[in-house]
């Protein structure tokens, strides 16, 4: 609202555009401005030119913008892009546990080593009650389910751990810095090296988590070279 005309002490305004606010819709999401996960009101306006105050024109629609209920702050419809700070974490729980679950199943779960370090990736990332027994039973689920586990790189096993992944990944990567990224794939490069050796169905299960992380190649290779914490 700009000051038109008149001494001070007048009314701050006298013409200007007013915009007339309705909400249509509601949810929770991460404020840019506040910091946190907050309720919004979806809202749109109407637009109109006012003299002293009372509306007169019409001059078209403004929004739609998300406000803020905490600092009603108002952004533009791609902030509901942004996960809240609760549909993060849990979708990092989520990545960290179909990673480790599928270089189980691709290098098998005899190696006490291998599980012993797969749960407790897995207990770092959230799931605070994560055994061995949970993780084998649900190989072997995985396993009943598809046919043999190493049925090679393109065997339904292997097919169907690649789209796990891929759903687990696609949707978290866009949010995770670099570090947070190389990290996921360096904790499952440990879980694969703790009992020996890459398998050929390992690297291909690391390439496909790498891939799915927007990691690129070379990154990828350096990181299962080295299996060790990116600095
Ligand atoms: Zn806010």
């Amino acid at each position: 609202m700009l000051p038109a005309w008149g001494p001070s002490g007048w009314k701050p305004y006298v013409w200007g555009t007013r915009v007339a606010w309705t909400t249509v819709g509601d949810g929770e999401f991460f404020c840019p401005d506040c910091g946190g996960d907050r309720n919004y009101r979806r809202r749109t306006g109407r637009r109109r030119f006012a003299l002293l105050g009372i509306p007169l024109l019409a001059r078209g629609d403004a929004g739609p913008v998300v406000e803020c209920a905490a600092c009603q702050g108002r952004f533009g419809m791609d902030v509901l892009d942004h996960p809240t700070s609760l549909r993060f974490s849990a979708m990092l729980k989520d990545a960290v546990h179909t990673v480790a679950l599928a270089v189980l199943a691709a290098g098998g779960t005899s190696s006490r080593t291998a599980l012993a370090s797969a749960v407790s990736a897995v207990r770092t990332a959230g799931y605070d009650d994560c055994t061995e027994d949970q993780l084998t039973t649900l190989i072997d689920a995985l396993a009943a389910d598809t046919g043999r586990i190493t049925g090679g790189p393109a065997g339904p096993a292997a097919i169907t751990l690649a789209i796990e992944l891929h759903e687990a990944l696609d949707p978290l990567a866009p949010h995770l810095a670099p570090a947070g990224r190389e990290l996921i794939l360096v904790q499952a490069a440990r879980i694969a090296l703790a009992d020996g050796p890459y398998t050929p169905a390992e690297r291909e299960v690391l390439a496909t988590v790498g891939g799915a992380l927007r990691l690129e190649q070379d990154a990828v290779s350096r990181l299962l070279a080295s299996g060790r914490t990116p600095s």
